[in-house]
């Protein structure tokens, strides 16, 4: 039976499209750029559990660049350093795509390593002229692709 649902899952990737399975923006835990990296901002961070933080400019929908949480790990927090070092330091791509894309091309390019978070956005891949409203902004990992397959929740420890 789990396999059967698999394999329906797997048929259907084709059928959905990003905007089924994504993360909302406003449900996104992310940072402001400007942020420094103190005690409180870097104990927020660990505390929200997730491993690639996004991170915004002005407005939460201007979304500029995306940290690991492992580009954390010589941080002191009593220097307060600028996230925008880290940013600088690190530089990890960004992939903006439209939430329209298949669950199924998508997948693909995550095969071919954007091993990273998506910011899905109303236009076409990889940047994207937007209309920020936020029913229609928001991220997706390889986990929701997954999931989809799947056709169940991946519990993260
Ligand atoms: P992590 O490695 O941080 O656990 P995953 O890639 O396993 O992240 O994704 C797990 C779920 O969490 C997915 O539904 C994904 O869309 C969501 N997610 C990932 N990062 C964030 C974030 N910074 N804020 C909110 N949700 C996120």
């Amino acid at each position: 039976r789990d396999e059967l649902k698999i394999i329906s899952g797997a048929l259907d990737l084709s059928k959905k499209t990003i905007a089924d399975v994504m993360t909302r923006i406003d449900d996104v835990y992310m940072i402001e750029e400007n942020s420094l990296l103190n005690f409180e901002t870097l104990n927020q961070i660990i505390c929200s559990g997730y491993s690639r933080i996004p991170v915004y400019s002005g407005s939460r929908h201007n979304i500029v660049a995306i940290f690991n949480v492992r580009d954390l790990a010589f941080v002191d927090p009593d220097d307060c350093t600028p996230l925008k070092t880290i940013l600088s330091f690190y530089k990890h791509p960004l992939h903006f795509c439209s939430i329209d894309t298949r669950l199924d091309v998508i997948l693909q390019e995550f095969k071919k390593g954007f091993n990273n978070i998506e910011k899905t956005i109303t236009e076409a891949d990889d940047v994207a002229p937007e209309d920020e409203t936020p029913d229609n902004v928001g991220i997706v990992t390889l986990e929701d692709v997954i999931e989809e397959i799947l056709q169940s929740e991946i519990v993260d420890e």
